[in-house]
């Protein structure tokens, strides 16, 4: 089965793992600190915190920038379950934005009219995470001129988009946003086995998310509400949780690190073949906004198969049983039936419905050889060939 995704893990990405193993330090060591100078000078935030996930790195970012009780939180309704999950851990409510058409991703327009809407209903967002499907960015400008004129706080949900660019700068450095988070499960552009980091320009976010991370203790006096009681004195100022990475995870991300425009180079390869190769069959191939370089995390596809006699998912079901390991990104959080129980119909976000019932994800990883596109494509002639 060629597999929609894969880490590639080289002899010096395995030589930087044990190197620790034989150090002194497994957690809390050198390595997690050069790690996140690594990923925020890369991106050019002045704060990077790593973490044990980017769904840690979410948590900590809502707590930082303050969501608790009575809050609202709003995102995409086409990501993981973990873009909203955040806002359920605070205790925060959580809402959804439509998607826009052609980007897949939080469609400013619907973002104002319901933002208009939340003003006279007295329920605006504290935050809204701004996620980057497949990589390509959100309209940042358009989310951040809203955030302003409405007084929420943006996250941008860069899972899927380490390495790429809006509007020719690296998303990460936080010129529209309050924090960006970014994954590095072995799916992602860039790996750590797990983990996640959390950028931003502020000094106080950072210090917060620091805390969090870490059961809300600190050594730093000035913090404290009374003097230690000797040199051994740590307070607890916040209750935090125990979301930090190990040295393992932090010396794989620096070997990784180091390939990352490669990764993202050779995605944008293997994007333009499947662009062109796809060109004469019934699909809608991904569009990029011309703001856009995206990180290329995922390839997605939407079916057009009006007219056609066959399903999407019989069109998934003959891609797997042909050794095709498609996936599709994302089942829309709202149906799902924990969210549904809020109250959420199906039909509340109807492009990500009409999304949901086109979109494939087909293979897409640093590693992926030409053959193994092209066995790709011939399966997807194979099931308009024989299903259609
Ligand atoms: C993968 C992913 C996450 C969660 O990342 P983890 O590191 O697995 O916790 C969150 N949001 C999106 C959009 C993702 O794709």
């Amino acid at each position: 089965m060629i597999p929609y995704g894969r880490q590639e893990i080289t002899e010096s990405d395995i030589d930087a793992v044990i190197e620790v193993l034989r150090s002194d330090f497994l957690t809390q060591g050198p390595k997690v600190p050069e790690f996140e100078r690594m990923v925020a000078e890369h991106v050019g935030a002045r704060h990077g915190l790593a973490v044990n996930s980017a769904t840690s790195a979410l948590h900590i970012a809502c707590l930082a920038l303050g969501l608790g009780n009575g809050d609202w939180l709003w995102t995409s309704p086409v990501t993981f379950v973990a873009s909203a999950n955040c806002g359920l851990y605070c205790g925060a409510c959580v809402d959804f934005v439509d998607i826009d058409s052609r980007t897949y991703n939080l469609c400013p327009v619907a973002l104002r009219k319901k933002l208009e809407v939340a003003r006279t209903e007295n329920r605006l967002p504290k935050i809204v995470v701004a996620v980057h499907l497949s990589g390509q960015p959100c309209d940042m400008k358009a989310i951040a001129a809203l955030a302003d004129e409405y007084g929420f706080k943006v996250i941008e949900d860069a899972s899927h988009a380490i390495g790429g660019k809006y509007r020719g700068e690296f998303i990460g450095n936080g010129r529209y946003s309050d924090v960006t988070v970014f994954s590095f499960h072995p799916v992602k552009i860039v790996t750590t086995a797990e983990g996640g980091v959390a950028v931003t320009n502020d000094d106080e976010l950072a210090r917060k998310m620091d805390l969090f991370r870490n059961h809300g203790i600190t050594r730093d006096t000035s913090l404290m509400t009374q003097e230690p009681d000797g040199p051994w004195y740590y307070q607890q100022v916040e209750l935090g949780f125990n979301y930090r990475m190990t040295e393992l995870q932090a010396a794989l991300g620096v070997s990784q690190m180091q390939r990352l425009d490669h990764f993202v180079a050779r995605r944008h390869q293997l994007a333009g073949r499947y662009d062109q190769l796809l060109a004469d069959l019934p699909v809608i191939t991904p569009w990029q906004h011309p703001d856009s370089y995206s990180g290329l995390h995922l390839y997605v596809v939407r079916l057009q198969l009006a007219g056609l006699d066959v399903s999407h998912r019989a069109f998934f079901e003959y891609l797997r049983s042909n050794g095709v390991g498609v996936n599709l990104h994302y089942i829309p959080v709202h149906t799902q039936p924990y969210y549904k129980a809020m109250g959420f119909e199906a039909q509340d976000f109807p492009e990500a419905m009409a999304y949901y019932s086109e979109a494939i994800s087909l293979p897409m990883f640093h590693g992926m050889a030409e053959e193994q596109q092209d066995a790709v494509v011939a399966a997807v002639k194979g099931a308009f060939g024989e299903l259609a």
